[in-house]
């Protein structure tokens, strides 16, 4: 199997198309990578259950929240032991990155922790993997890479292999999300949309997807996590698969970068966390100079691409657009800076920007400093740029 062969199934009612793929594969003996209480949630068990019934399936579950390597550990030895024809993961994304992971390691002999650490690399493919998202988020089935964390350090594990085969995603399976889920998921989708337009890494293609993705969550959204509807819900799937793809491209920036420390330390839910950064560091981007742009194409590049995302806001300029973020995320019910979620303390403030790794922010479209990351986690930077900043009449310009 190869990239190429990547087949996504995005559909009300996509689930029944896992038993023709399982028959194409030939595939007799299960590894099912699940969340068992998403999976209990989500209504999926009619459809699957015939199927793997009718197979020999090993289970793996009970893993934490955000993949921890003692898990992907015990992962790889069962899918090691049990030599699985094809592995299917279910869940959030944590069952997703999961199942990359443990598929893609099943046939190596190298230690996980020496892989996911980048002592030693993936080489070849494991076996075909399924996907199957129960949230509307990460858009981790459209990509190659997954996050781990080792001693409560994250890393990205990323390789050609770890792109699913095949992806189903039924936005049936999210219908029964809670409104915090669907929000803090949802953020998620929004926030790698956004960072994907103005990603280093961003491509033509990518910028595509992102602005489609970045379309459908801003229309969706707000429904999806208030009054759910089935188009809501459609279009919630639609964005993150998107961003998903997006960011495969592109990869993601500063807002990701500074999030995870805030999930790991603070428990703060990834897309939460992510977009407690978002509109501060739109103001932020919104200032590179030619002295300080980190893209080889140049400061006036990023902004076109800055002012792509204030007319994807409606807004008529960087500093309204600042403002339809913030709003979009308190209408969630979401923090919209970290003060609001109760992190304020300097102490707190130091430790977040020095454990961010410094060549994650590289992909970030102005260059960074720890003390510009402090301004902006104490939140008091984005007021004053946006009042005194001569971007913004440039940005108007631009629309
Ligand atoms: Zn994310």
């Amino acid at each position: 199997m190869t990239i190429a062969d990547g087949a996504v199934y995005l559909k009300e009612g996509a689930l029944s198309e896992v038993g023709g793929i399982i028959e194409r594969n030939s595939a007799e003996r299960l590894l099912f990578v699940v969340d068992e209480s998403a999976y209990a949630a989500c209504g999926a068990d009619v459809v699957l259950q015939p199927i793997l019934r009718s197979r020999i399936v090993a289970r793996f579950s009970g893993f934490e929240l955000n993949p921890k390597i003692a898990d992907i550990e015990r992962g790889v030895q069962q899918s090691r032991a049990f030599s699985p024809d094809l592995v299917i993961a279910l869940g959030g994304g944590t069952a997703i990155d999961l199942g990359k992971i443990i598929a893609a390691l099943s046939r190596q002999l190298d230690s996980p922790r020496d892989i996911v650490t980048g002592q030693s690399s993936i080489i070849g493919n494991g076996p075909p993997l399924i996907v199957i998202p129960t949230t509307a988020g990460t858009g981790s089935e459209a990509t190659q890479f997954a996050v781990a964390y080792v001693d409560g350090e994250k890393y990205s594990v990323s390789h050609a292999s770890m792109l699913p085969n095949y992806a189903v995603v039924d936005p049936r399976l999210t219908h029964s999300l809670p409104a915090g889920v669907t929000a803090a998921t949802g953020l998620d989708a929004f926030c790698q949309a956004i960072e994907s337009i103005w990603a280093v890494g961003a491509t033509d293609e990518s910028i595509v997807y992102a602005t489609d993705a970045a379309r459908h969550a801003l229309k969706h959204l707000v429904p999806a996590t208030k009054e759910p509807t089935p188009a809501a819900r459609l279009g919630m799937s639609q964005a993150a698969h998107l961003a998903g793809k997006a960011i495969n491209i592109s990869k993601t920036t500063a807002p990701h970068a500074l999030s995870y420390a805030l999930t790991s330390r603070h428990n703060i839910p990834h897309g939460t966390a992510v977009a407690m950064t978002l509109s501060s560091m739109l103001a932020y981007n919104a200032r590179v100079t030619a002295d300080d742009c980190a893209d080889p194409r140049g400061a006036e590049h990023v902004l076109q691409r800055i002012s792509v995302i204030v007319k994807l806001l409606e807004a008529t300029g960087v500093a309204e657009a600042c403002q339809r973020i913030d709003r979009l995320v308190a209408d969630l019910g979401c923090p919209i800076s970290l003060a609001e979620a109760g992190i304020q303390e300097d102490g707190q403030l130091r430790q977040l920007v020095s454990s961010v790794n410094a060549q994650r922010l590289s992909n970030n479209p102005r260059k960074t400093n720890p003390q510009a990351l402090l301004r902006l986690l104490r939140g008091n930077d984005k007021g004053e740029t946006l009042q005194t900043h001569p971007i913004l009449n440039r940005s108007e310009k631009l629309n």
